[in-house]
């Protein structure tokens, strides 16, 4: 067992208020609320509370003045029974318990079970800022550069979509998340993607991350993906397209990634068509035409099906 005179920095003969002014000073420079997300000074406030529950009381302190342990004869120290909310509050740790939904009523939770769930109690709990959450969003190339709305699945816990954190809709305890503003498992929130988004990009939802206060931000990784065969270099869109040798000849115009695309008459095999804006972003859309025959057709039927089928949905 650590010595808890060390820990607190204070020497053997302390008198009880100079042990809870020396917990309060480094309760107030540990408290989770002061770092949050910091696994080090969670730690080091466990450490120096648990070192204060042992010199706060006089018989465990007594007895780990005798025989160097808080722990009865032959036990373990056992801090599973320290009423925990007295000893924040007998210090003026300011904890809010009571009036927050989640964190512990009676003060009498297990430490460790406490203290392990302590980040995330306190940030379901409203008592600490939320997590920022990064998920990615696949945007096909067509989508990308008119931009429109993609659904994407946030991990939980997160904040009610429905309620938007707030508990409450129309007055009532929000339906969705039972009044708790917290969302247990994975929900579904519908992303924006403005028109010419970049391959990358990062999309902030104020609010939509993890639970807490103030709610983290969900930031949504634009990932654009493009037709089989095509590759980015830089917002270049660079692909292959196949034509006939009679369309090579005659010229025609062709679909690509929900692009007209004209190809002008005796274009040779090999020629780069260079499609200002519609590559991504700001890029262009740069195809090489290809003249073969069966991948022509393929190519042609393709285009006469997508045709048939326009006015419908992205692909
Ligand atoms: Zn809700």
């Amino acid at each position: 067992m650590t010595d808890p005179y060390e820990v607190l920095g204070v020497p053997r003969d302390a008198s009880a208020d100079d042990v809870k002014a020396a917990y309060r000073r480094l309760a107030m420079r540990y408290h989770p609320d002061r770092n949050p997300g910091s696994k080090e000074a969670e730690e080091r406030f466990k450490e120096i509370s648990e070192a204060y529950a042992t010199l706060r009381d006089p018989e465990a302190r007594a007895r780990f003045d005798r025989y160097g342990t808080s722990a009865p004869a032959g036990a373990a120290p056992d801090f599973s029974s320290v009423d925990w909310r007295t000893v924040f509050q007998e210090a003026d740790i300011p904890i809010d318990w009571g009036s927050r939904q989640g964190a512990p009523h009676t003060g009498n939770a297990v430490f460790d079970a406490l203290f392990g769930m302590m980040t995330g109690l306190f940030r379901n709990a409203g008592l600490l800022p939320g997590e920022t959450r990064e998920i990615v969003v696949r945007v096909p190339l067509e989508l990308a550069r008119r931009g429109g709305q993609r659904r994407v699945q946030v991990p939980g816990p997160s904040v009610c979509p429905s309620c938007d954190g707030q508990r409450v809709v129309d007055g009532q305890p929000c339906p969705e998340c039972g009044g708790s503003g917290v969302r247990r498992g994975r929900s579904e929130v519908d992303v924006t993607v403005p028109p010419r988004v970049r391959d990358g990009s990062k999309l902030r939802l104020r609010g939509m991350g993890g639970p807490g206060n103030p709610p983290g931000d969900l930031l949504v990784r634009v990932a654009v993906t493009l037709p089989a065969g095509a590759h980015l270099e830089g917002d270049d869109v660079h692909a292959d397209v196949h034509v006939l040798p009679g369309e090579a000849a005659r010229g025609t115009t062709l679909r690509y990634a929900g692009a007209d695309v004209t190809v002008p008459a005796g274009t040779h095999d090999g020629t780069e068509l260079r499609l200002r804006g519609l590559g991504v972003g700001r890029g262009d859309l740069v195809l090489t035409v290809r003249t073969d025959f069966w991948r022509g057709l393929a190519r042609a039927a393709g285009d006469w099906m997508s045709r048939l089928t326009d006015g419908g949905t992205e692909a």
